[in-house]
């Protein structure tokens, strides 16, 4: 049996649909649930393995996405919505009922992902959702007690087999836009 990785990646990845319209994210409040809202569809949708990631239980990876942030609303509950870690890069708001992330968003206008939301997108019944296209910070599985080194090949293989290839940080187009945005900055590339 394969192994289990995350309930919306464990039987395939499914192709987004052309001209998404967008949904809605709902918390998991049986009553009052945050709502949010999001205009047209997600970019770089992905596996991620790190720590801080919000996940559903059981779940080795958080299955995360971003979205422009002009294009997502808080549009029920917003009150029961608080950050979980101020100091941390993304500013996660999670519902203070239920613990879920309904989205994280960078406050540093000179961080390179500024103006982007992180979203889950698993928390919409909407399909057509743009799919996930890899699987970042892999090794911090076993950091966050959700794998033991041993069974790293296994998990990496199954990445692979779902068309999901592992990296250890972001992918390499994530990470050459963050070196590019920060070469610029210092003046070590120009144009
Ligand atoms: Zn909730
Ligand atoms: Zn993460």
């Amino acid at each position: 049996m394969a192994i289990k990785l995350h309930p919306s990646i464990d039987k395939g990845v499914r192709a987004g649909a052309k001209k998404f319209k967008g949904g809605t994210l709902t918390c998991k409040c049986a009553s009052d649930p945050v709502t949010v809202s999001i205009k047209g569809n997600v970019a770089h949708n992905h596996a991620c393995g790190c720590t801080k990631c919000w996940k559903p239980p059981g779940a080795v990876f958080s299955v995360v996405a971003v979205v422009s942030k002009d294009n997502l609303s808080v549009t029920g509950n917003g009150n029961k919505l608080a950050v979980v870690d101020a100091s941390a890069t993304i500013q996660r708001h999670a519902c203070s009922g239920c613990g879920v992330h309904m989205y994280g968003r960078i406050e540093n206008t000179a961080h390179p992902f500024y103006g982007l939301d992180f979203v889950h997108v698993e928390l919409s019944k909407e399909k057509g959702w743009n799919k996930p296209e890899f699987a970042a910070f892999v090794s911090s599985i076993i950091e966050a007690g959700a794998a033991r080194p041993k069974d790293m090949k296994k998990v990496r293989d199954r990445l692979k087999k779902l068309r999901l290839p592992p990296y250890d940080a972001l992918s390499p187009v994530l990470m050459d836009a963050i070196a590019t945005h920060v070469a610029k900055a210092k003046g070590t590339l120009k144009t």
